[in-house]
């Protein structure tokens, strides 16, 4: 029975042990699994943690990246507004300059080069040049009765003003000859010959002082205590006036004592404008000792 017993013992016992040993396997198994997933958790959420700490450090690059990027865009922009803006500052003064410069020029079509041109011996103006415009003089600034000479119209408020205050000086002056067409200076200078000979006429009446008459803008002057002659007019005190004054209206005298050019004409007074009259005055020169390029840049302000 023992033998029997022992028998059903073991059989029992080897049932038991199978199962045992069955569900020993299993649980190892499920705690190899266990183990197994764990781990791979573990690492799979330290995976995370570390994708998540470099998408941070991405995400940061990138606003980094995206905040300079919007700062050097926003600095081009300005430089690019301020290079656009400096750009029309510079049209908007060029578009001034050029408004300058087209506005000179029109005045400058405006004025005859002529009046401001030099002559001598050898360059003489036109037998034909004849003024665009003569005024008659007013004749209480006449010398003589019933002359009516004529000069220029821009030039005769500078002249009327200039014997106005002579005259509130207490200076007599008049005028005595001013705009004379070559015709009537050719008759002129026939008269002269006739009465002097050729040679004094020459000296007298000769071709550069014609050409300023001819231009309309030059007057011969003459006070009173003379006898209507112009000789002897550099002794008067109209003459030191003159001298003193005329360049504040624009008049200078063509041929001072000593000149290099012509006699001494101490009555010929020629009207350039006051600023060039005025720089004449001040650098102790005269009208022909300056070269002819310099004083064109006088005569856009000839009227000023
Ligand atoms: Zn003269």
């Amino acid at each position: 029975m023992t033998v029997k017993h022992t028998a059903w013992v073991r059989s029992i016992s080897s049932n038991q042990g199978r199962v045992i040993a069955g569900f020993l396997a299993v649980i190892v198994l499920l705690g190899a699994i266990s183990w197994y997933g764990y781990t791979r958790l573990t690492a799979l959420s330290e995976q995370v943690v570390e994708l998540t700490a470099q998408l941070a450090s991405t995400t940061a690059v990138l606003q980094n990246s995206i905040a300079e990027a919007t700062s050097s865009l926003s600095s081009a922009l300005q430089q690019e507004k301020q290079s656009v803006q400096a750009q029309f500052g510079g049209v908007q003064s060029q578009v001034g300059s050029i408004t300058g410069t087209v506005s000179d020029l029109q005045k400058l079509s405006k004025i005859d080069p002529e009046l401001l041109a030099k002559y001598s011996k050898v360059f003489f103006l036109s037998d034909t040049y004849a003024p665009a415009r003569l005024v008659e003089i007013p004749p209480a600034y006449d010398y003589a009765e019933n002359k009516q000479l004529q000069i220029i119209p821009e030039v005769l408020p500078y002249l009327e003003k200039m014997l106005d205050q002579a005259k509130a000086d207490g200076i007599p002056l008049y005028v005595d000859s001013a705009y004379r067409s070559f015709a009537v200076q050719q008759a002129l200078k026939g008269q002269y010959t006739v009465v002097y000979g050729a040679g004094t006429a020459n000296q007298f009446s000769a071709d550069q002082g014609y050409s300023e008459h001819q231009l309309g803008t030059t007057v011969d002057l003459i006070t009173t205590g003379t006898g209507g002659q112009l000789a002897g007019f550099d002794t008067k005190p109209a003459y030191a006036w003159l001298t003193a004054n005329a360049y504040r209206y624009g008049f200078v005298l063509s041929y001072p004592p000593h000149n290099s050019y012509y006699i001494f004409e101490p009555w010929h007074w020629r009207f350039v404008g006051v600023k060039l009259a005025t720089d004449l005055h001040t650098a102790h020169t005269y009208f022909y000792e300056m070269d002819q390029r310099t004083i064109d840049t006088y005569l856009i302000s000839l009227f000023d």
